[in-house]
Parts: C-alpha cells; structure tokens; sequence
C-alpha cells in the first residue's frame, strides 16, 4: 500500500492561540505532519494578528500548514457567516427566480478586490499551500432547478460572449444549446476566478490547491481538467463525504470513483493529488468508514490525506461525532 507522505486534518473554532498551540502539539505527536486553519470573513476582520500567530506558530512546529478562505462569500464551503454581501448587495449573486443570494458572485470585481486582500493578508503568514475549497455557484440543495448567477455582471458578460440574452430558465426546459452554453459559461466563470487568484497566491511564493466538490454536487465546475490545467494550480483535490446513513459499498464506491477521477486529471497535468476523508457526524460503530475512504484513497496511490476536521469535529455540535476519540483513532490507524 501507498505510503502516506502527507497527514493531516483541518481545524477551527478556537482562536486562544495557548490552546491551539496544545492542540498542534496533540497534532503533531499523534503522527501528523499537516494541518488546515480555516481563514474566515470574520477572522480577515477580527483575528488577523491572532491568526497569523496561530499559522506561523503550526509551521515552527513543522507543520505544513494549509489555510482555505473559510466560507468566504460562500462561494466557498464552511460553517462560517459571510457579511460582505449584507455590507454591499451589489455582490450577490442572483437566482433563477430573481432573488439575490446570501451569496458573492465569484465574477463580480468588488468580491475578486476582497479576495486579493484576502489573499494579500494570508500569504504574508507561514502559509505553505492556500486551499480553495469548493468554489461553487449558489445552490439549493435537490438540484439545480433554481440556478444561479445572474446577477448584472453575469448577464452582461454572457450577452457579450453568445450574442443573445442569458435564458431565463430551468435547464431542463431551455434549448439544449443553450444549457449548454450557460453550463459553459457557469464553469469558465469559476476556472477566470481561480486562475486570476491561484496567479496572485504564485505571484507571493505560495502554493495552491484546489479542492472540487464531487461530481454529484451541482457546483458548476464538472471538468476538472480545466482546474487542472491551471500553471498556478499545483494540486487537486475532492471531498466525496458520504450522507449519514450511506452505506459502505457507497463510501467505498464514491471513494473509488473519485480517486480515479482526481489522479486522471492530476497525472494528465502532472499534479499532486490530495484526498479529504470525512470526520463529522460519524455515528457510533462506524469509524470503520474512515478506514474505507482511506484504504480507497491509497489504493488509488493518493499519498496526501486530510481528514475534516480535527477529532472528528467535536467542537462544531451540528456535526459533531458521537466519539470523538474512536474517529481520531480510526482515521490516524488507517494512516499507518
Ligand atoms: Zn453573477
């Protein structure tokens, strides 16, 4: 089997720099040589001399240390709140029923603006790789019916490149060329974002990495080669978590899937590769699972696995584990 070269977890929720540093050691002396901090909106206006201790503080301790733009937007994943379309309505994106979302849209210029700042402020830490995470257009769990964005930016942009007005419409009731063509164009509105972005975290000496929801998620992002292709992009990554209550063959099936899909894309472009196992809400007596997406994962020749988040997320209690110390346990075995 694979040798895992880098372990880790993601991790948040505390910003006492004494007790996160408790928590590295714990990290650390558990056989992990990686963690994630998580870099909210909230953290970018509150925390920033706290955070850049916390990050510069997991690195000395040898740590690679990776950190996402947690729910920033929420154009990306996490359970933190977004202000910034509150502040400016302007940003949000726009649904297919005309509502404005409690969402940035990644193609409007003030939010790209917020982000260079954002980025500006976290490669200036020990920062070894920034984590895109899930860059996704809004949607509304069961599906893609009430899409988004159009917003004035998108359907001005979108008018300028097909030369007709973006269809107002389900996509099972537009014409099929022209799904396709808002399918298109959701999907290079996202690779514009991370290019420009990935470029700007190069430009600082940093890596990026780019994590894709998995292909049964209606993200907007469905050919990974684009993110792959990339130059400022030097490794892809998924997050197939299954529902509670799947079963094992789906955990192992789904891990299986998407491991192949991420080492197509990453061998065609000659890029490193990482899986994230799922370490929330996992139900008394089936720890086990770790071990599958694990064992999938490796099987698939993945040597960089994460786990979200830290002692299977006992902090944050909507998602919390039922035993905290069977899922770390689980997840640090099926490392060896
Ligand atoms: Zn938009």
């Amino acid at each position: 089997m694979m040798e895992v070269k880098v372990k880790g977890v993601s991790y948040f929720g505390v910003r006492s720099p004494k007790h996160v540093l408790a928590d590295m050691a714990d990290i650390k002396a558990a056989g992990f040589n990686a963690v994630l901090h998580t870099w909210s909106e909230e953290d970018q206006q509150y925390y920033y001399g706290t955070m850049k201790k916390i990050v510069d503080s997991s690195a000395n301790l040898g740590l690679k240390v990776y950190v996402n733009p947690w729910g920033i937007g929420r154009v990306f994943g996490g359970e933190a709140y977004s202000e910034l379309t509150a502040r400016d309505h302007s940003m949000c994106q726009v649904a297919l029923d005309g509502k404005p979302k409690v969402a940035a849209c990644p193609s409007n210029p003030k939010f790209s603006e917020y982000m260079h700042k954002w980025i500006e402020t976290v490669c200036n830490t020990a920062v070894d790789t920034i984590f895109w995470d899930e860059p996704h257009f809004y949607f509304e769990k069961g599906g893609l019916s009430n899409w988004s964005c159009r917003c004035p930016v998108c359907c001005a942009k979108f008018r300028q490149r097909f030369g007709y007005d973006m269809p107002a419409a389900p996509f099972d009731e537009m014409q099929q060329d022209q799904a396709r063509d808002v399918l298109q164009f959701r999907e290079d509105s996202l690779i514009d974002f991370l290019k420009e972005m990935t470029e700007d975290v190069h430009a600082r000496g940093k890596r990026n990495c780019v994590c894709m929801l998995p292909p049964w998620f209606p993200a907007g992002l469905d050919d990974w080669s684009k993110v792959a292709r990339l130059e400022s992009v030097d490794e892809v990554a998924s997050d197939p978590y299954w529902e509670k209550g799947a079963t094992e063959e789906w955990v192992r099936e789904k891990y299986a899937e998407t491991a192949r899909k991420l080492t197509d894309v990453a061998k065609q472009f000659g890029k490193d590769v990482q899986m994230w196992i799922k370490a929330y809400q996992i139900e008394a007596g089936r720890e086990n699972d770790l071990a599958i997406a694990v064992e999938e994962s490796r099987k698939a020749a993945i040597d960089n696995i994460f786990a979200w988040s830290y002692r299977g997320t006992e902090t944050l209690s909507w998602l919390k584990s039922d035993n905290p110390d069977a899922v770390a346990k689980a997840f640090r075995t099926a490392l060896k």
